[in-house]
């Protein structure tokens, strides 16, 4: 019958489609990419952003790790969250 001849012919034009959009859309993202690449620097070359927080690591501490000592100046107790301790966290939190 015709119609297994007519499914090929959509399963080939579909299948082309598929490609031709595929093409299109690495060639448009190459072409934005080459566009950033102009106007900023990639994000390896960037400067760095500066701490948020002193005594922000930055990082998980691994377990065992002592945690840093508290941000706030006069503060002994050891950084729990964003470099300060538990209550001066809070205190930033709110301050927000
Ligand atoms: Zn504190």
């Amino acid at each position: 019958m015709g119609d297994a001849a007519l499914f090929r012919n959509l399963e080939t034009f579909a299948r082309e489609l598929g490609i031709r959009l595929g093409r299109q859309l690495v060639e448009r993202l190459a072409a934005e990419h080459r566009a950033l690449g102009e106007t900023a620097p990639p994000p390896a070359l960037a400067p760095s952003r500066p701490a948020l927080m002193p005594g922000l690591a930055g990082r998980r501490r691994r377990p065992g790790e002592p945690p840093p000592p508290c941000g706030k100046p006069g503060c002994n107790r050891p950084a729990r969250t964003r470099g300060y301790c538990q209550t001066h966290y809070v205190q930033w939190l709110k301050s927000r």
